[in-house]
This record gives C-alpha cells, sequence and structure tokens, in this order.
C-alpha cells in the first residue's frame, strides 16, 4: 500500500466542537483512525486552527485545549499514533504505526507574544502557519483587502521557526505576505494550496509563488478543497486534481508537490474523496499516469525529506 502524509487536516477543531466525536471510528469525521488505516496513512498533520468567533483573549487558551484534545483522544485513546517530534520519530516508524505532528494554522492565537510560540513549540508544534484568511498581528491574510506584508513581530516569528527548526507554512497569505516569508523562511511549505492559473481563487499560488517555493526546496501540499479546483466547483473529480499535479510538474516541481486534504475542514468533496478512504482512489489514478516512484514522492516522500529536524 502507498504510504500517505497528509499536512493538513482540521479534526482538532471539529473535536473541539463536539467533545463526544471518538478518533476512532466516528462517521462525523473524514479523517479517524479506521479511515487512516485503510488508506495506508503513514503521517498526518493536525492543525491547531482558532475560529474568528473565538475572542481575542481566549485564543492562546482554546489553542491549548486543542493541544490538549490531541494528547489525550488522539495520542492517548489510539497506541498506534505516535507523536513525531522531528525527522527520526517518522523514520522509525514500523508499517503499523501513524505518525502525527501538531501545526497551527494562524498565529492568532499567538497576539503578539514569542512565548506562547516557543510554548507551542515544547507542546509539538513544528509548522506555522502565519495567518488564516485574515491579518493578524504577524501579517495579512489573503482576503485582507489591504495586502500588507510581515509586520517586524511576523518577521521575528519566521525568524525563530527557522531557529527552532520548525516548518513555516505559507498557504492563506496575501501575496505581499508571500513574497516577504519566502525571502525570509529556512523551511517554507504551502501545506494546503492549489494553482491559481488553473483555478483563479486568492487561496491558490501563482505561477511566480510556485516557482519561489521550487527554488527553496518548499513542497506544496496539493489540496482537496472543491473550491479551490476549477469553475465546475460542485462537481468536481479526482482528474482535476491531477491537473494540478501535471501542472506543477510542468513548472519542474516533481520534488516539490505533497497532498494536505483540508480535511475535516470542508463540507464540501470531491466525487471520489468523501473522507480520507479516498486517498486509495487518488493513488490508484495517480497510477494510470505516473510511476510509483513519482507517486511514493508525492504522497510521502518530498514532505518527509523537507522535514526540518
Ligand atoms: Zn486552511
Amino acid at each position: 500500500m502507498m504510504k500517505i502524509f497528509d499536512a493538513h487536516c482540521d479534526v482538532l477543531y471539529k473535536m473541539w466542537l463536539n467533545n463526544k466525536i471518538s478518533f476512532k471510528d466516528s462517521d462525523i469525521l473524514h479523517v479517524n483512525y479506521e479511515n487512516l488505516v485503510f488508506a495506508g496513512s503513514q503521517v498526518q498533520c493536525f492543525a491547531i486552527y482558532i475560529p474568528e468567533s473565538v475572542r481575542f483573549d481566549d485564543r492562546f487558551n482554546v489553542a491549548l485545549e486543542m493541544v490538549d484534545i490531541f494528547y489525550e483522544r488522539i495520542l492517548n485513546e489510539n497506541p498506534k499514533i505516535k507523536l513525531v517530534l522531528e525527522k527520526a520519530d517518522i523514520l522509525k516508524l514500523n508499517e503499523e504505526e501513524i505518525g502525527a505532528i501538531l501545526t497551527l494554522e494562524g498565529c492568532d492565537a499567538i497576539g503578539h507574544d514569542l512565548v506562547k510560540l516557543k510554548t507551542l513549540y515544547r507542546l509539538g508544534v513544528r509548522s506555522v502557519g502565519l495567518t488564516w484568511n485574515f491579518a493578524n498581528a504577524v501579517a495579512d491574510g489573503c482576503r485582507e483587502k489591504r495586502n500588507g506584508g510581515l509586520s517586524n513581530f511576523g518577521m521575528e516569528v519566521v525568524q525563530l521557526s527557522n531557529d527552532l527548526k520548525m516548518w513555516t507554512d505559507v498557504s492563506h497569505l496575501c501575496e505581499r505576505s508571500f513574497w516577504d516569508t519566502i525571502e525570509l523562511a529556512q523551511f517554507p511549505i504551502a501545506s494546503h494550496s492549489n494553482v491559481y492559473s488553473l483555478f483563479q481563487h486568492p487561496r491558490n499560488l501563482k505561477d511566480d509563488q510556485i516557482k519561489a517555493m521550487i527554488a527553496k526546496k518548499g513542497i506544496i501540499g496539493i489540496t482537496f478543497v472543491p473550491y479551490f479546483l476549477n469553475e465546475t466547483v460542485q462537481n468536481t473529480h479526482i482528474k482535476d486534481i491531477l491537473n494540478h499535479i501535471d501542472y506543477i510538474c510542468s513548472l519542474g516541481g516533481e520534488r516539490n508537490i505533497g497532498f494536505g486534504s483540508d480535511f475535516d475542514g470542508i463540507d464540501d468533496t470531491i466525487n471520489g474523496l468523501e473522507d480520507y478512504r479516498g486517498y486509495k482512489v487518488l493513488v490508484e489514478e495517480l497510477q494510470k499516469q505516473y510511476s510509483n516512484e513519482q507517486i511514493f514522492k508525492f504522497c510521502y516522500q518530498n514532505f518527509v525529506d523537507t522535514f526540518p529536524n
């Protein structure tokens, strides 16, 4: 079975909203333990995403609540799921084990406080998404009209991420923030973004951004959000995802493609990719067009190779 590394899901958010969901087999979840096993998961990233509705003063605390869910309801209740803090933790996983990486989607939770980011690092966070769609103290997101860049504090956040060997995640940034970040970040990824040339959505990356990611050895996690694929939106298929992969390959990015499903962060799904089990179908579709060696890079190896720590 093809090993899968998925760089983004919002299962912690869903479990935070509903404290009765069991990670083991809840069918409310796109990503649950049984689905991961079924489709060959080797590593899953779990995002801490703080909804806009949470008051500023409460955001760090909500981040801690999601960290608690990660340890109590995912790791402790599912002994085959192993915490990943460094690359060696991935490489020593056996076939039955699944590595779990804690990631931050947007720096809203840390306010203006680097100590909070260091604290999240100490709790296991290994990837720092700078914004969600709007502005925060770090940078402007892709829906923030003024298109501002990284703040001085944002530069400190990227520098700290470099020093601690965490990924800097450029997904959700506005263009100017992207360019400020790509210049500074030693370990850039786009955990869940697609190709702007194929569908002009502010969450997608333009050709020059993709080329800059390639130049920096960054990985782009192709995402399964139906709204980022093409104009058909309500009726999207796995072949639409393959178009985005083909395109990045045509720019020379075969070593820069990964997957970041956004499962549990989306209500609508792509036909054939209704939940994590769909990865099996995706791999079968890829096999019609790519060698197993290439598919292994897309599904697993590219993200593992760039894991900085
Ligand atoms: Zn997102």
